[in-house]
């Protein structure tokens, strides 16, 4: 079968490689979409992210993905052949102490595809055929594209964003950064019951669609430098920011906006930022991380599934597989696209 690898930067190639074996507890899913990631454009363009994730062997990329099941190991219930499922990139190990604890996301032997934060490499989903376990394996109804269904795992990490903010009815809700991810925040903190989002990002380009997904204002930060002024009487307005973008600038700025005893959530993967501590003190602001998730995947499944979150609107591009170089050099123009996915089928 086919596979899209990545063999350094700048090194993407469509490469034949070696079918899986079958075990009892798993399946075989022809993977129809597969959404490309951040992640997976670090590693083209970089190979690797930042200085402690570096490629060491060619890697098949990967890990949005759905597709349909075309083979049942002779243990598999539950499941059967056709059917459309969003497959979870997330192998937790079940056995240390934090999958014991309920907390995977910890996991002390994490496998997840596409990833070369371990050696060998977790191998990713980019791939005609791909045998993961049953349990990865989430249904989705004939209704759902296989594109809408690739977009539970980034949902996924949207959602936990928003519950590691923690109680979202009625909340005023500053979003920074316009990617696929901040998209995704303000859907999923809109279902939360947020009473007002703005979303902010230094690109006009994800304007137009951001407003259309609901969110109450759009401000370029880069052409209205102060327009987020307006948000800082008396000591702060937002109740909870989620930071989607990474950068420094925007969680710096947003310390003024934020009102005392709010929420910060960082979600973007940044360098270092510098911040002024008296401020966090002063405010009783709190700075909460959030990575990737957990039993989200399911949640993700189950919103889209039933129309509870329309992520259509994001995906503005889907190019056959064998395209992947012209499909990730897309991606990677922020002016021109959100969501870019890889059809297989
Ligand atoms: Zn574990």
């Amino acid at each position: 079968m086919r596979a899209v690898v990545v063999h350094a930067a700048h090194d993407l190639r469509i490469d034949e490689i070696a079918g899986q074996e079958l075990a009892e507890a798993q399946v075989r899913v022809r993977i129809e979409a597969g959404g490309i990631c951040g992640s997976d454009l670090h590693y083209y363009h970089e190979g690797g992210i930042g200085t402690q994730i570096v490629l060491k062997e060619p890697m098949v990329l990967g890990h949005e993905i759905a597709g349909r099941v075309e083979a049942l190991g002779s243990g598999v219930a539950g499941l059967s052949i056709g059917q459309r499922v969003a497959v979870s990139p997330s192998k937790p190990c079940r056995e240390c102490r934090y999958c014991q604890a309920g907390q995977q996301i910890h996991c002390l032997d994490m496998r997840f595809y596409g990833s070369a934060m371990r050696y060998p490499h977790v191998q990713g989903a980019f791939r005609e055929g791909l045998v993961c376990d049953a349990a990865q394996c989430y249904p989705v109804s004939e209704r759902i594209s296989a594109g809408e269904a690739a977009m539970a795992e980034p949902l996924a990490v949207c959602l936990h964003a928003v519950r590691r903010a923690g109680a979202m009815l009625g909340r005023r809700v500053l979003v920074t950064g316009c990617g696929p991810i901040g998209a995704l925040c303000v859907l999923a903190a809109r279902r939360a019951g947020a009473a007002e989002i703005v979303a902010t990002d230094i690109n006009d380009t994800p304007g137009a669609l951001i407003s259309r997904i609901g969110t109450d204002r759009f401000v370029n930060t880069a052409s209205e430098p102060s327009a987020l002024e307006a948000y800082a009487h008396d000591k702060g307005t937002f109740d909870v920011m989620l930071e989607a973008s990474g950068s420094e600038k925007a969680l710096v700025g947003a310390l003024a906006v934020v009102k005392p005893g709010g929420i910060i959530v960082q979600v973007g993967l940044g360098g270092t930022a510098t911040l002024p501590i008296n401020t966090l003190v002063a405010k009783e602001l709190e700075l909460r991380g959030t990575f990737r998730f957990h039993e989200e995947f399911a949640l993700a499944v189950t919103l889209i599934d039933k129309g509870l979150i329309d992520v259509k609107p994001l995906i503005t591009a889907t190019l056959p597989f064998t395209d992947a170089r012209a499909a990730f050099d897309l991606a990677s123009d922020r002016s021109r696209a959100m969501k870019v996915q890889l059809a297989f089928a």
